[in-house]
């Protein structure tokens, strides 16, 4: 865990003496390595390893791998839902009766400012004397919004965001073939690795900008048309036009970059063999443009669809006013 050193030395502390309390309470901004670091927390806290914990090797290890170790338990809002509901603090608090496996059970609470007041009642008791050997973790990333009889019962730990110097080492370590367009996102992720992650992993977005360039080079070489039913399949998913806005904005900056500089291009080369240093610039404008309408609750299809035609135009030297 780079840039979490601090917290990494007083959870290796705890492991070390064995002796871990009731309630941890790990908060720190979205994406910031909270769930990460609870997770190795408990995985370090039941493995059953002689050496350094989490040993990686146990049997204990091996189940929480699998996720099947039967002393480890994750609650979180259900599918479509928002909220982290009584019945399932309910559910949580029915297992503890049992006599955990090993001799710890830990339970993580995911997003704990998700819990429904009656979910956070429910939970205090509990939080006070949780049993032998029982542990709750407890992520948020609005700790303000639990009730400060929660806060007070839980050992509180901040994940802080990491610095672009982490960041960086960060991706290197982690990302070694992803690397350029790990970069790339950086500057978007905002010290935040979970969201390097997230959207490193979010391929829609990378194959529909691919499809984009590709049909702008179809266009350019003489068959805008194509460019309509790009416009029309963006268009269906409404989640889609923010980040692929961002993804083909920073395509085009850092070609532009790439030109300014003089170094090559190592992506759609043909596509970029076609474009200028001024239309690379107009592109990135009109790009700009769109992004700045998205926030405005425009009609998508038509949107795109003029933006498109107008990178067309830029890319084909016709003049549009
Ligand atoms: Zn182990």
């Amino acid at each position: 865990m780079i840039g979490q050193e601090k917290l990494l030395s007083y959870l290796e502390m705890t492991i070390a003496e064995d002796r871990p309390s009731h309630a941890y309470l790990l908060y720190g901004p979205k994406g910031c390595g909270k769930k990460t670091a609870a997770r190795y927390f408990a995985k370090a806290l039941l493995c059953t390893g002689s050496e350094e914990k989490p040993c990686g090797r146990c049997r204990s290890c091996t189940l929480f791998e699998s996720g099947s170790h039967p002393g480890w338990a994750v609650i979180a809002a259900k599918e479509g839902e928002s909220a982290i509901r009584i019945g399932a603090i309910r559910e949580m608090i029915a297992t503890m009766v049992y006599k955990p496996f090993g001799d710890r059970h830990v339970h993580l609470i995911e997003e704990g400012h998700t819990m429904t007041v009656e979910a956070q009642n429910a939970l205090l008791k509990t939080l006070e004397e949780p049993g032998r050997g029982q542990v709750i973790l407890i992520t948020s990333e609005r700790p303000d919004a639990l009730l400060a009889t929660i806060r007070s019962r839980c050992q509180i730990l901040n994940v802080p965001h990491l610095t672009d110097e982490q960041m960086g080492q960060f991706v290197q370590k982690y990302f070694p073939e992803d690397l350029q367009r790990a970069r790339a996102l950086l500057q978007r992720a905002k010290g935040s690795p979970g969201w390097l992650v997230e959207n490193l992993k979010d391929t829609a977005v990378l194959e529909m900008s691919n499809r984009i360039l590709e049909g702008l080079l179809t266009a350019f070489k003489g068959k805008p048309s194509v460019l309509f039913a790009l416009g029309e399949a963006i268009a269906k998913d409404k989640e889609l036009s923010e980040p692929l806005t961002d993804e083909l904005l920073y395509f085009f900056l850092n070609a532009l970059r790439r030109h300014y500089r003089g170094e090559s291009q190592p992506h759609q080369q043909d596509l970029l063999a076609i474009l200028s240093r001024r239309q690379l610039q107009l592109i990135s404008e009109t790009l700009f443009e769109l992004k700045n309408c998205l926030t405005y609750n425009m009609n998508q299809r038509l949107g795109w669809e003029a933006t498109l035609m107008r990178i067309y135009a830029i890319g084909a030297n016709i003049d549009v006013k």
